[in-house]
This record gives C-alpha cells, structure tokens and sequence, in this order.
C-alpha cells in the first residue's frame, strides 16, 4: 500500500551537498583528488622514485652529491605536505564554501519502473549508483519471474498447478515460502500464505469484484492452512486445490534482497520505494536520517513524518485496494483467514518499522488482520520491530521505541496518539 513516500522536496534540497564517507585510503585519495591535490600526490611520489634511480645510477660514488639531493628532494617534499596540510586546514574552517561539490564522486542515480504489480522508484548514490540500480531493476525482474502467481514459467504457478505433486523450485523461492511459514506460525495464521483461493473468489485477483456467498467462502476455507503446506529442502507441495500466494511478503522480501545488490554494487545510501514499501539503506548523503510521510489513510495527504536510516518500512491498509458491494458495504483486499471476509479489525492503517523488509510486510498485513490489542500484544512479546497503528476512529498508536522519530503533521494536531509502552 501507499503508506508512505518519500517527503522529495527536503530530499532534493540537500541532494546538492551530498558527500558519502569512505574508510581508509580510498576515502583519501578521492579525498585529495577531489580537491586539486593529485599534483602534490604526484610529487611525493616522483621524489621518492627519483631518491631511488639515483642511488641505483651511482651506487659507490658521489655519496655527497647524492646526500645533498636526497636531503634537497626530502625538504622539498616536507614542505609540499606541511602547504597541503595547513591549506586544506584554512579552506576547511574559513572557506567551506571554495570546496567542490563532493557530487563529482558522489553520483546520484535513479530508476523508476513496475513490477510486481506496482511502481518502483529507487534512488542511490555512491560512484557507481547507475550499475547498482540496473543490477537491481535486474534482480528485481527475475524475481518476479520467479514468484508471480500469473506467469505460467514461475516458481509458484508451478507450485500452484503441481495437483499435489512435488515441485522442485529455486533457492529464492524456498526461502519466501519457508519464512512465509515460519511467520504464518508466529501470527497464529493471521498471515495465512494459502489464502489465493478465498482472495479470487472476491474478486481480488482479477479486479471483477463480487461478494461470495457464506456457503461459498465455507467450502474454499477447505482449501486453506499454511500447515499443509509441505516444503522439503528445494521442493514444495500442495493438496490439490491449494494455493499460495505471497503477496502480503513478496515485495518486502524483494525489498531485502534488492537492497543487498545496491550494497553490494558500492552504495551506502539508497532508497527503495516500492509502490509505499520503503528500504532505506544507510542516511542521506549527508549523514542525516531519511524523512518519509506517513500516508493520511482518511484523505490521502500527509499525517506526518517520520525520520529513520537503515530500515524497512512497510505500510498495510484496506483504503487503497477495495471494493464496494451492492449492499455498499466497502470490502478491502486484507482478509481475516478465520472468517474468509475482508478484515474488519478497527484498523485503517498499519505501519512497520524493521531491519528488515519481509518482516515488516509481513507484520503489516498479519497485524492489520489481528487489530489494536492483538498487535500490541504481539509487539510486547516479538521486540524486534516498532509500529504505528491507525484506527477506524482516527487514533494513533505507536510504540514507544518509534515515538521520538514520528512526528505528527500541524493540521493533523488534533489527533489524538497513543503511546503503546512495554509494561
Ligand atoms: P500490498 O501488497 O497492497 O502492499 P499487503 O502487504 O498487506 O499489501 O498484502 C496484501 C495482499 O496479501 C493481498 O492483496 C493478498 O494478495 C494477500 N493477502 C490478503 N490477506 C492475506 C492474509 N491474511 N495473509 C496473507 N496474505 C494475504
Ligand atoms: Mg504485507
């Protein structure tokens, strides 16, 4: 869902004065380089090799000559340091301003495109930003090969249409079904990765909406329960008539796995937006936190900003994808597994805050469907994680470990935020 973007008008602002911190040498050399100091660099090093041609053309003799011109070369290069040392001191503490941009390493790239059944925008920086980008836009695709429920060449198509044999499947695709399990298990099935069945009969999965009889949902509630799902080393097997369908983790855990390619391309500062799931690698460039707004569900305009670096954010709610029946009753696309109807918990809005980004997704769609009080109790006994919560009366709760980075928008003043604490 579109719980969050990214608040572009501050990120663009001080995009002009970015520099990204390096360790060690590298961060040196560019260092120097940048500033005009290749020329010193060369002359220490061009001294250096001259002291040793000289000793190597007169190895006996004209030790002197030789003393004297070693000496000569030594103080000339002292003198060059101390000049580099001390003007790099001046222009540093009196004249910042005289410093090139640092943007000549510092590159910023971008990437929008779809996939996944929604847009992407990725921004990265660091030198080589543009390949780390079109190295993930790659990942991002083949992955979306991998676990699309309608591409008749995927993973789980062919799990999907395996009439209950044993489907061999990638590395990738075992890992999303075994952690889609594992927090199945954990939310007490309120991520339920076999719903598909019940989600179709609504209409969800090809946009023709329509509200299912009782009996209707009863029977493909048949078909549903993660622990029939028997996943064996690279292989996964349903009954006949079972479904999977990862969408409430797949592009948080895309989201992950993305992340990590940029990472490995060099880029210690990127955001990854997809379609309102945010992956924040490291700060800004300029070492300050990323600033997102938080999505009014109530009218779609900003409720307030919250400020984080290196973390998944993910936000669940029933106010962008939905339906209203011809009873006009609305129905959303988060069903309570237990009922096989859209999810009626109270919330309006759910908002995670991890480390990492399948976790989060799957939180925001499990916790939507558990509501207020079930959600904090999970939050109290799983502390890996903050949230804000958003309620049908429009109340904010969030956890004590998020309060202090959250910050309500002026309009929104009014609104009255709870702070779920750890008894
Ligand atoms: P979005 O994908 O729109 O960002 P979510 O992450 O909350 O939102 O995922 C919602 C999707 O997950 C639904 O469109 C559906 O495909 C699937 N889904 C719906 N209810 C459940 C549920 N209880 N458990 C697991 N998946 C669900
Ligand atoms: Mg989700």
């Amino acid at each position: 869902m579109d719980g969050f973007f990214t608040c572009r008008l501050t990120f663009r602002q001080k995009g002009a004065e970015i520099y990204e911190a390096k360790d060690g040498f590298e961060n040196m050399c560019g260092y120097c380089r940048d500033r005009g100091y290749a020329p010193v660099l060369v002359f220490l090093g061009l001294a250096s090799i001259s002291c040793r041609i000289f000793e190597m053309a007169w190895p006996q003799g004209g030790k002197d000559m030789k003393r004297k011109v070693k000496q000569l070369l030594l103080t000339a290069a002292g003198i060059a340091l101390l000049i580099l040392v001390v003007s790099s001191f001046v222009i540093l503490v009196f004249f910042p301003d005289m410093l090139p941009s640092a943007s000549k390493t510092q590159n910023e790239a971008s990437k929008e495109l779809f996939a996944m059944d929604t847009y992407i925008t990725m921004t990265a920086y660091g030198r080589d930003a543009e390949t780390a980008l079109t190295e993930a836009a790659d990942k991002l695709a083949a992955l979306e090969q991998l676990w699309s429920v309608t591409d008749p060449n995927s993973d789980i198509y062919a799990v999907n249409h395996g009439e209950g044999h044993p489907i061999r499947v990638s590395e990738e695709t075992s890992e999303l079904v075994s952690f889609a399990l594992q927090m199945a298990e954990e939310t007490n099935g309120a991520l339920e990765p076999t719903i598909y069945p019940v989600l179709s009969a609504w209409g969800f999965t090809t946009e023709e909406h329509r509200v299912p009889s009782e009996t209707e949902i009863a029977e493909l509630l048949g078909n549903v329960g993660y622990e029939r799902v028997r996943l064996e080393g690279d292989t996964v097997q349903l009954d006949n008539g079972m479904m999977l369908d990862l969408g409430a983790i797949g592009k948080g855990y895309a989201g992950d796995l993305v992340a990590q390619v940029v990472q490995e391309n060099g880029s210690t500062s990127a955001l990854l937006n997809f379609g309102g799931n945010i992956q924040a690698i490291g700060t800004k460039p300029d070492g300050s936190r990323w600033r997102l707004g938080l999505r009014d569900p109530f009218t779609g305009g900003t409720l307030g900003v919250l400020e984080i670096s290196n973390m998944a954010v993910v936000t669940s709610g029933n106010y962008e994808r939905y339906f209203i029946g011809e009873d006009g009753k609305q129905y959303g696309h988060i069903i309570d597994p237990a009922t096989g109807y859209p999810a009626e918990s109270g919330l309006v809005s759910v908002t995670i805050v991890a480390g990492e980004g399948r976790l989060c997704d799957a939180l925001s769609t499990s916790l939507f469907v558990m509501g207020l009080d079930k959600a904090a109790e999970y939050w109290k006994q799983h502390p890996d994680f903050e949230m804000i919560l958003i309620t049908e009366d429009g109340e904010i709760d969030l956890t004590e470990g998020i309060a202090d980075a959250f910050t309500l928008d002026s309009y929104h003043s009014n609104m009255r935020v709870n702070v779920i604490e750890y008894e």
